[in-house]
């Protein structure tokens, strides 16, 4: 097992990866920005070195400046978590040359499905069920229009590079599609220098459901269920929940079944997520995200295992262990993302957060970096808090979200707090019953 880990990341995700390491025993060396001198990732590992200015670009995701920081502690392997590095075959392949271990998954994996094109035709070739649409990149306007006659409007043009939901455009009808093609294409060459695009169906009415895997170095995987990530705001999540309300445990062991048949056969190994949209009972898989996710904690609260410890293993070489019959669910999980933002209109609101109080009790988890007196930072993403709740029922989680909520308190700054509450309290919401598009009309409701 490694002695020493570097953590390349910041915020809550650097204490989640902190943790685990912890409790296995491994000491740990943080980075940070000059912005982040004082934060509690920086507090609370062994060791910490400052990597560079505020701007993202000359510190979290400076690669040597993140490799020299590890070899002058002599840290083992690197932790990305997510965002910022973690998807960047590049920073893995320079982490391996360099002698030391990438916790996630091969450089040519993560380059795989980086590539959402090539995502597409790796799945399309274990036969993992894709939205129906172009069979690559789209060479002209004239094969767009071509292909949305054949899988019929409406559709979206995605680009092939993309994250974060941006480089994604919506045709109605075909007096749509030259502007969503122009705009998806300017939008993917400014975010990713890659004006590469593709086109799906547009479904109208799916949910977003993902799958969990963790793969050894020898040919084993397993999945760990699924993960209902349908409440959404510009194509981001903002609550997940585990296990869907809309999925069966046959549904979930068939599609199960078939991902972990093909990511086997791929070699793939570390942790993986696959993202499905589901609609009448079908699965279109849509893309592939090869590292730790946000919302890995609503998996972690129903079948009990610490999904970061898993990867630290997997990375120091061993089996996992065990097989598909030992994972067990119980219960229900969600989690709210609570971002630092104006409730109502999303305008981020960074700044000095005066008092912080975490809710407690029974079934519920906090991830957060916050501390009473701590400055949010303009800089970052404006994720703040992640609260995770269990119950064994989707109602009593529920019940437990709303108090959890009531009880904790960010004076300071804006929160998206008041919102979670709102959805929370939602009748819609508490029956289940909603798709990727309920929240847009919800928030606008407000507006
Ligand atoms: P990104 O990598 O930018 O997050 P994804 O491909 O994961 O992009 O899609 C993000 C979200 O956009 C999905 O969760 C879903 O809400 C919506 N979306 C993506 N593809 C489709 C589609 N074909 N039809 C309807 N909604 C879609």
């Amino acid at each position: 097992m490694f002695k020493k880990v570097l953590i390349a990341n910041r915020g809550e995700i650097a204490l989640r990866v902190n943790r685990a390491c912890r409790e296995m025993g491994i000491r740990t060396v943080a980075v940070h920005s000059t912005a982040d001198a004082t934060a509690m990732h920086v507090r609370l590992a062994d060791e910490s070195v400052c990597i560079g200015p505020p701007l993202a670009r000359d510190s979290y995701l400076n690669m040597a400046a993140i490799l020299s920081a590890a070899h002058i502690t002599g840290a083992e392997a690197i932790h990305p978590g997510y965002g910022f590095l973690s998807e960047n075959a590049d920073f893995a392949e320079m982490v391996e040359a360099h002698g030391l271990a990438f916790i996630g998954p091969t450089a040519e994996h993560i380059r795989m499905m980086g590539d959402k094109i090539a995502a597409k035709d790796a799945m399309r070739s274990l036969g993992v069920p894709l939205v129906p649409g172009s069979d690559g990149a789209l060479g002209s306007l004239e094969e767009a229009r071509e292909v949305a006659e054949r899988v019929k409007y409406p559709v979206l043009i995605k680009a092939a590079a993309g994250g974060g939901g941006r480089g994604m455009k919506v045709a109605h009808s075909a007096d749509e599609l030259e502007e969503a093609w122009r705009v998806a294409r300017t939008e993917a060459k400014a975010a990713f220098g890659n004006d590469a695009v593709y086109m799906e169906k547009y479904l109208d009415r799916p949910r977003h459901i993902e799958l969990q895997v963790l793969a050894d170095m020898y040919g084993n995987v397993v999945h760990f269920g699924e993960r209902d990530c349908s409440l959404q705001r510009r194509h981001q999540k903002l609550v997940e929940e585990a296990g869907s309300p809309a999925l069966t445990p046959g549904e979930r062991e068939d599609i199960g079944a078939q991902v972990t048949q093909g990511l086997s056969k791929l070699g793939y190994r570390n942790a993986g997520t696959l993202e499905f949209l589901w609609q009448d009972g079908q699965f279109s898989f849509i893309e592939m995200n090869t590292r730790l996710q946000v919302e890995h904690p609503v998996t972690e609260m129903v079948s009990g295992v610490d999904l970061v410890k898993e990867q630290i293993r997997i990375a120091a070489g061993e089996p996992l262990g065990y097989g598909q019959d030992a994972v067990c669910f119980s219960g229900h999980a969600i989690e709210c993302r609570i971002t630092a933002e104006d409730p109502d209109t999303f305008v981020p609101s960074p700044g000095r957060v005066t008092t912080f109080h975490a809710p407690g009790g029974l079934g519920v988890r906090v991830d957060s970096a916050l501390y009473s007196g701590y400055s949010v930072p303009p800089n970052y993403d404006s994720l703040v808090a992640k609260l995770i709740v269990h119950g064994t029922t989707r109602a009593e989680a529920i019940a437990r979200m709303r108090r959890a909520l009531e009880e904790m308190v960010v004076d300071g700054i804006k929160t998206t707090l008041p919102l979670h509450q709102r959805i929370m309290n939602d009748p819609q919401f508490q029956s289940g019953d909603y798709t990727i598009h309920w929240l847009e009309r919800f928030v606008g409701l407000k507006d």
